[in-house]
């Protein structure tokens, strides 16, 4: 059988195209995913006690984009979540992203909105151009709290020093002179109620998608007919490393389930100064579960092993560029999502440069009479 799509990956990237192009655009798709699993990073499963865990570390779902929002609401219901998290500094549990508890919890002070700002006015470094991850917080808040929230977790996620590592990355994590301890300030911040697999389940069922598990497009390709394909793995892979390997980080997670109900004050605390593992996530926090033990995830930084974070620097973009170039050299061929765009993206920001590519291809393609039992998913998609 010749497919008109060849998909590559089953995390956001690949799954959305899939649905898309099966769905309103009525293509034959298969969709080839090396692991034993749908979901790609997402993925997640109960674990031996019957508690919802993430595989791959802690995902949690936020966007202010409607559109995205919408559309993934045709493959889930949502249990609304505003993440927090505390961090481990000096002896203490302080809310991080930095606010006027964390200032007023670290110093014994009781300063108001107005004197906090005042207080990191004054602290703060001038920097004559903010190009590094160093620079965004030395610029903020200066360079005590930059070495005692910033500087040791980054050293440690990243094996670099802030200043080697594009001001985008620290920029993630804002600082405020308000009381808002929450993680994410998205309109739209929920989990998937029953789980990311659950979604991807219902993203991927429709019958002119067909699934393969276990099976590494490089292996298989050439047993595979078609006409285009989608690849979401990393690029450099693809073109056979031709110019050099783009650095990623790994990160090694260690699932521990313990015999109590409940094991730390927040759903995640960092630990910038101690440990080798940068934070601890508490499951039950993120799904809402209730259940009388509890299962939590240390995330321990490596240099070897599966990609989970491109590096953004200067010299690993040049790197990409160079792949890009080949991309976009090759004909019928689209590169898509985290790995294969080499971007440190969100989901949200994967479903939305899915979907884009997906209406640039859906303008391409030659329509094709639709079948009754069609009909029902079609409507149900045009609405996005
Ligand atoms: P992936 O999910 O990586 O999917 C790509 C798939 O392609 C993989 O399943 C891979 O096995 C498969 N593949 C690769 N090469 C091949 C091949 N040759 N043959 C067959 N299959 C192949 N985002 C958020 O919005 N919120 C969060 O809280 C959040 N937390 C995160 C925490 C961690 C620890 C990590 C690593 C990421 C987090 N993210 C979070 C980011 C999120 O995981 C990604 O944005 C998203 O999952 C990327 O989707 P993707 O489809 O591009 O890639
Ligand atoms: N970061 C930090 N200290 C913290 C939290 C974050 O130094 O307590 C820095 C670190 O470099 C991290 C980046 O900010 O990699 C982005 O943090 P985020 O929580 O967004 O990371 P992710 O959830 O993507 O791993």
């Amino acid at each position: 059988m010749k497919f008109d799509y060849l998909i590559v990956g089953a995390g956001f990237a690949g799954s959305v195209l899939a649905e898309r192009l099966a769905r309103n655009a009525q293509q034959r798709v298969l969709l080839v995913e090396r692991r034993n699993h749908i979901g790609g990073n997402a993925y997640d499963h109960y674990d031996d006690a019957g508690i919802l865990v993430h595989k791959y570390g802690p995902h949690i779902f936020h966007t202010n984009s409607k559109q995205i929002f919408d559309y993934l609401s045709q493959f889930t219901t949502w249990r609304k979540y505003e993440h927090r998290v505390l961090a481990s500094v000096d002896g203490r549990l302080v809310p991080i992203p930095i606010n006027l508890d964390t200032i007023n919890e670290l110093y014994g002070t009781n300063l108001s909105a107005h004197q906090i700002a005042g207080f990191l006015e004054s602290r703060a470094e001038s920097r004559p151009k903010i190009s590094t991850s160093e620079d965004v917080v030395l610029s903020k808040v200066g360079r005590e709290l930059y070495e005692k929230f910033f500087r040791g977790y980054t050293r440690k996620q990243w094996g670099l020093d802030p200043s080697d590592l594009d001001a985008s990355v620290t920029a993630r994590v804002p600082v405020r002179t308000n009381r808002d301890t929450r993680y994410f300030t998205d309109c739209y911040q929920s989990m998937p109620r029953h789980g990311y697999t659950r979604l991807f389940e219902n993203l991927l069922d429709h019958k002119n998608i067909n699934i393969l598990l276990n099976a590494d497009y490089r292996e298989v390709k050439s047993a595979i007919s078609y006409d285009r394909l989608i690849f979401t793995g990393p690029i450099d892979e693809y073109f056979d490393y031709q110019f050099g390997e783009l650095p990623y980080r790994s990160l090694r997670f260690q699932h521990e389930t313990l015999d109590r109900p409940i094991f730390q004050p927040a759903p995640v605390v960092n630990y910038p100064n101690e440990h080798a593992f940068t934070r601890i996530t508490e499951m039950k926090y993120l799904t809402g579960q209730e259940h009388s033990k509890t299962s939590i995830i240390y995330e321990y930084p490596e240099a070897t092993g599966d990609p989970y974070y491109p590096i953004p620097r200067p010299a690993n973009a040049e790197l990409y560029q160079r792949y890009s170039e080949a991309a976009r050299a090759v004909r019928n061929v689209y590169f898509v999502g985290r790995l294969a765009t080499y971007r440190y993206y969100n989901m949200d920001q994967v479903v939305g440069a899915a979907l884009t590519l997906y209406n640039k291809l859906a303008a391409s393609h030659v329509s094709r009479p639709v079948s009754p039992q069609n009909n029902g998913a079609r409507e149900l998609a045009a609405a996005v």
